[in-house]
């Protein structure tokens, strides 16, 4: 039995890992749930998975679910602060981070101390304090499982090849729903057209920013930290079908490539049983549904967030956590129509601008500068109001 913490379950990872669990309870026994404000649906999946422990991140909603699981011989927890507490939990093996956003530096921090093997969905820790956590990790010896499809696709790749040098990957991108348009168009879209992703269902967080780019962007970042890599050797590639869900090609110029149907919940059954494969039921590719694959070059003077992150990695230091912090409050502006599409890029610009740069950030210049860039991508949202 693989013993399982998840952190965010009731989000869209979440709820797709409970999904995977449900389907091979021989294999997977859950062990600790957290919500960050959805006391509902965490106290239905802490009735159904019967975990050890629950955390309700809004302490607000601690009497709902405490009473709610009153008899089930379920902890209950409330805060944030609980989130690294869990994340040690000593009867777990795998801790899935399905946070969004930086809050999930700090419980992935305490996992990897407490030599939990990571199923990392959070992108954003990866993006904020990588060096810090992959050094982490390599000094507890835990791995990290990566759960985001692309990456997911790399790892899958290397399997068999760890001997051998990657000469370069390509992340493919579908484009999202503004594929081709210019930038004109994208001044006057709103949250509705930008909500509507054509092969994923996700988040909202994580929908705006594929519309943007900058969910590529943050994946750039996150790929160079997983594989080692320089970002020289970190590619996009649009390829609109979300069938490759990318590719390595070694130093001999081979390519591999990983494929399927867009289906979260394969990445999310690989990281959380590696390294074996399980049997499925999920919908198989058809060769027939697909006569033409197409590859395009990112447009990224039109997606400008996409720019950005690599400048943010190019630059190193504190910048990818800036632009990750700025990131996080235009994509929370721009669902409460506070700003518009093109405005996002233009705050995180000027605060990758304005936010003091720092070469070698410990993990309290990592928490500082998302504290400073948060206030000021905020102070400019509110400025930026027509
Ligand atoms: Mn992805």
């Amino acid at each position: 039995m693989k013993r399982i913490t998840i952190l965010g379950s009731t989000g869209s990872v979440g709820t797709q890992a409970l999904e995977v669990v449900r389907d091979h309870p021989a294999v997977f026994k859950v062990t600790v749930l957290s919500a960050l404000k959805n006391s509902e649906l965490l106290i239905q999946q802490a009735r159904e998975f019967k975990p050890a422990v629950v955390v309700i991140c809004d302490e607000h909603k601690y009497a709902e679910v405490k009473n709610a699981l009153a008899g089930l011989d379920i902890k209950v927890l409330a805060g944030e602060a609980a989130l690294s507490e869990v994340a040690s939990y000593a009867d777990s093996d795998v801790v899935l981070t399905a946070l969004m956003g930086s809050v999930g530096l700090k419980p992935t921090i305490a996992a990897i101390k407490a030599g939990k093997n990571i199923a990392l969905a959070n992108k954003e820790t990866l993006v904020v304090a990588g060096e810090l956590i992959t050094e982490l990790a390599a000094a507890h010896q835990v791995k990290i499982l990566p759960v985001d499809s692309e990456h997911s696709a790399i790892f899958q790749c290397l399997v068999g090849e760890e001997h051998n040098e990657i000469e370069k990957i390509y992340l493919t991108a579908s484009g999202g729903p503004f594929l081709g348009k210019t930038r004109d168009f994208l001044s006057t879209v709103k949250k509705e057209q930008a909500l509507k992703h054509p092969n994923w269902v996700m988040g909202a967080k994580i929908t705006i920013d594929s519309a943007s780019l900058m969910n590529k962007g943050l994946e750039v970042i996150e790929a160079k930290w997983l594989f080692n890599l320089e970002v020289e050797q970190i590619d996009v590639i649009v390829h609109p079908q979300s069938i490759v869900h990318s590719l390595v090609q070694f130093t001999d110029g081979s390519m591999k490539a990983q494929m399927g149907v867009p289906d979260m919940k394969l990445p999310i059954q690989y990281a959380l049983n590696y390294p074996d494969r399980l049997k499925n039921n999920f919908k198989r590719f058809n060769f027939l549904e697909y006569p033409n694959f197409s590859f395009l070059k990112a447009d990224m003077e039109t997606f400008r967030n996409l720019d950005l992150a690599f400048t943010s990695l190019k630059k190193g230091g504190n910048m990818p956590c800036i632009l990750n912090a700025a990131n996080e409050v235009v994509v929370e502006a721009f669902l409460n129509d506070k700003i518009g599409f093109l405005q996002m890029s233009e705050v995180i610009e000027q605060c990758m601008e304005e936010i003091a740069f720092i070469e070698k950030p410990q993990l309290n210049d990592y928490l500082e500068t998302d504290k400073h860039s948060r206030i000021l991508a905020g102070e400019l949202v509110t400025k930026s109001i027509v």
